[in-house]
């Protein structure tokens, strides 16, 4: 017979779980139901969003009863380009809906980088706020990396900035802020399969800043095996058939068909693409992700759908993030 697995080296540390054994106990990676065709569970984001709202709210009234404390948020929006404004917009009321201080400054398009910069410093110095985001794409005279870089630290709920960065991938994430879309993922996957992914095969497709390498980081933390891919990707289906957690992140329609699914895997589908499509005889525009949703469920354990799954929960940890720094400055936690 095969020898045994060897037992996991004695010095093996993990930042984030103290069951580093347990990819040892797990017999089968994931519930296969059975061997027929499935049908995916669907993974609805939206409700999940909404319940995490509820908490944030509850949360946030008791830390002003408590501590006198209102989490504050600045959104920074440069130009009048319209989805951002959609977007920038719904922050400020979700904002409003938690029961935070929300304010916004809408500069103008051809406004100078020294003028963004000394506004970011003011709100840096504000007491009253926690949380600073400026909403990208900017302009093109405006340099991307100096202004998320002049955010503080403690203020930067996007998690852009590169002290976050760093501690997100040292595994030290106490006091760090995970960026919205993938901290959303991983509350997601959580449910499915618990805190703790060992001995699963998790594949990431998209390796941006904002989305691909922060989800890889916190799977690694979680204990998966992680495989990060992108565009030079050599096989990307041979490489994904081995996923028992799909994240794609890609931006590109139904690139990930059926055949690419492992069976009973867990697919996040990060993917927000526009495509026209005829309904009832009109030309449309239909929000449609970066995994076939229909041909994926049939193989897949869980999916979430788009819209209705990744977009919400982004939002929402935004909220989360914000009211995190407002406690983190108050030293409720950390
Ligand atoms: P990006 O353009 O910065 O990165 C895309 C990545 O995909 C790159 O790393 C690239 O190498 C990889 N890629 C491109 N073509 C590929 C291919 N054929 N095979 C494998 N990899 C390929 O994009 P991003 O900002 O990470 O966003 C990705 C998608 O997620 C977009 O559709 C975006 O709209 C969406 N998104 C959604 C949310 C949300 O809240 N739902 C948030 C952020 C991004």
């Amino acid at each position: 017979p095969p020898p045994p697995p060897p037992p996991p080296p004695a010095t093996y540390t993990n930042t984030e779980s103290s069951a580093a054994s347990d990819v040892y106990k797990r017999q089968t990676p994931l519930p296969t139901h059975g061997t027929t065709a499935m049908t995916a569970k669907r993974i609805d984001g939206k409700a999940k969003a909404e319940q995490l709202a509820e908490t944030i709210t509850e949360q946030t009234a008791a830390l002003l009863a408590e501590h006198g404390i209102k989490p504050g948020l600045a959104v920074v929006i440069i130009g009048e380009d319209p989805a951002s404004q959609v977007y920038v917009r719904n922050k400020k009321r979700r904002a409003e809906a938690c029961g935070f201080h929300s304010v916004q400054h809408s500069l103008p398009e051809d406004i100078a980088q020294d003028q963004v910069l000394a506004l970011i410093d003011e709100l840096n110095e504000d007491d009253a706020i926690h949380g600073i985001l400026v909403q990208l794409p900017l302009p093109g005279h405006l340099d991307e990396e100096t202004i998320t870089q002049s955010i503080s630290p403690g203020k930067d709920v996007d998690g852009f900035h590169y002290i976050n960065i760093g501690k997100l991938s040292a595994g030290h994430t106490a006091d760090a802020f995970i960026p919205c879309t993938p901290a959303g993922c991983i509350l997601m996957l959580e449910d499915e399969l618990g805190s703790d992914f060992s001995g699963l095969n998790a594949v990431v497709i998209g390796r941006s800043n904002i989305v691909g390498k922060p989800m890889g980081a916190l799977l690694l933390q979680r204990n998966a095996t992680v495989t990060m891919t992108h565009s030079r990707t050599r096989d990307l289906p041979g490489v994904v058939r081995n996923a028992d957690i799909l994240v794609a992140a890609v931006g590109q329609p139904n690139l990930v068909r059926k055949d690419w699914i492992k069976p009973g895997a867990v697919i996040i589908d990060v993917g927000m693409n526009r495509i026209e499509k005829e309904i009832d005889g009109e030309i449309k525009t239909k929000l449609t992700g970066d995994v076939d949703y229909d041909g994926a469920a049939e193989v897949a354990g869980a999916i979430t759908p788009v819209p209705g799954g990744v977009g919400p929960m982004t939002i929402t940890m935004l909220m989360f993030n914000t009211l995190r720094s407002a406690r983190l400055s108050a030293g409720l936690e950390g």
